[in-house]
């Protein structure tokens, strides 16, 4: 059959895919704990669902301005004002379907064939499908646990090229946890001012943040900087709300203007219902966030304490976000089950079939000694995936 190159080189999202194998096999009666997608499980706030509900019985059912609705850009404005210290004017603000989406607008908007994106790794899976999408290159700078899961400032400086068009950021990260400070998104923020390339900056867990911490983004840091970046953001895991699919940019109005354009064919705007609840989100009440923030604290602080007390098996305290990396190194040439363990791929398999127990393995984060388990999920839930993991590793 005849089809597209660029297509078919695009392999499925293999969290994505980790998710609905999981789903699949609690339909299918199995007992089987999931620690796979990276997905609030509360519910979306009352108030939220109630805005959506009255934006239907209003008649909000009909187009909206393709790059989304003036009153949900101007609460993005104030949010950004209010929790980042950021002057944006709503025709600097592109409302998409999620957060994906508005990346796939950033690198569309930026990118020219052969231009080079600069991904620290380990990276969430999409980034560098997105950029191949666009016709970019991924240039990828390889992050060690010892230093936190961040790069360094020389890395970066050895990995631009004449051809580097731009900088990934994602602070606090997917899926190591790690949060950049202040003073290092400045050397980054120095760097890419002097060699005038973009950021793409995805800020979509700045208000999971833990220990006392604070998110920095990097566009606060000078007007030059600001130019240069594209934040990321959406109402997906601050709110609980990763099904209503809305996501945003801000940038500079002529980026802003070009992402506008190409949606306007693409998809047109998006859910004019979901822009409602979503500014319902924005500016409503925020205690039932913390609610679920503190929570949050508490399963991670539970979660890396059980791990780093198992034999084979090690993981850093992360700083945000909701997963954990969990170290299989030491496991590298055992036998467990018959089965000799070359890569987490055949961990997570292996895991999978003999303890029921879903975690997506490293390999699409280009951290293949590790698999990333998700604590967004009950508590419950997460005891009796480490009790799982402490029998499955004692068997020979
Ligand atoms: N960025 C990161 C780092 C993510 O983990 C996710 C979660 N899927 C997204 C962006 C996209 O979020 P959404 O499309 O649900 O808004
Ligand atoms: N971001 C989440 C994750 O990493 C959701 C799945 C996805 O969109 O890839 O699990």
């Amino acid at each position: 059959m005849y089809l597209s190159e660029k297509f078919q080189s695009i392999s499925p999202s293999p969290t994505l895919a980790i998710d609905a194998k999981f789903k699949q096999m609690k339909a299918d009666g199995l007992d089987v704990v999931g620690f796979g997608a990276g997905e609030p499980d509360f519910d979306t706030p009352r108030h939220i669902k109630d805005a959506a509900i009255e934006a239907i019985n209003a008649g909000m059912t009909k187009y909206t301005p393709a790059s989304g609705t003036m009153e949900l850009k101007q609460a993005v404005c104030d949010k950004l004002k209010a929790d980042n210290g950021l002057d944006y004017q709503p025709n600097q603000i592109v409302i998409s379907n999620g957060a994906k989406h508005s990346l796939m607008n950033a690198f569309g908007a930026i990118l020219n064939p052969g231009d080079e994106v600069i991904v620290p790794a380990p990276f969430w899976v999409s980034y560098t499908e997105m950029i191949r999408l666009n016709d970019g290159i991924p240039v990828i700078v390889d992050t060690t646990e010892e230093n936190g899961f961040k790069f360094t400032i020389d890395q970066l400086v050895s990995a631009i090229t004449p051809k580097t068009r731009a900088i990934l950021i994602n602070s606090p990260s997917n899926p190591t946890g790690m949060l950049y400070t202040k003073e290092e998104l400045q050397a980054v923020a120095d760097l890419a001012v002097e060699k005038n390339l973009y950021v793409i900056s995805d800020e979509i867990y700045e208000h999971l943040i833990y220990g006392g911490e604070k998110h920095v983004s990097i566009a606060s840091l000078g007007d030059k900087i600001k130019d240069l970046t594209i934040i990321i953001n959406g109402v997906s895991k601050t709110y609980a709300m990763t099904g209503w699919r809305i996501g945003y940019t801000a940038s500079n109005a002529q980026i802003a203007k070009v992402m506008g354009s190409v949606q306007s064919h693409a998809t047109s705007n998006p859910n004019s219902i979901a822009q409602r609840a979503s500014y319902a989100a924005l500016t409503g009440p925020k205690d039932e966030i913390e609610e679920m923030r503190a929570t949050f604290e508490e399963r991670r602080c539970y979660m890396v304490e059980r791990m780093n007390s198992i034999d084979g098996v090690s993981c850093l305290m992360p700083q945000g976000a909701f997963y954990v990396m969990m170290n299989i190194s030491a496991l590298m040439g055992k036998t467990l089950y018959g089965t000799t363990i070359t890569d987490a791929d055949v961990f997570a398999n292996l895991f999978l079939e003999k303890a029921k127990v879903a975690v997506v393995p490293g390999t699409g984060f280009a951290a293949p000694n590790y698999v990333r388990w998700s604590y967004a999920t009950s508590m419950e839930n997460i005891k009796e995936g480490l009790d799982r993991l402490e029998r499955f590793l004692q068997e020979k």
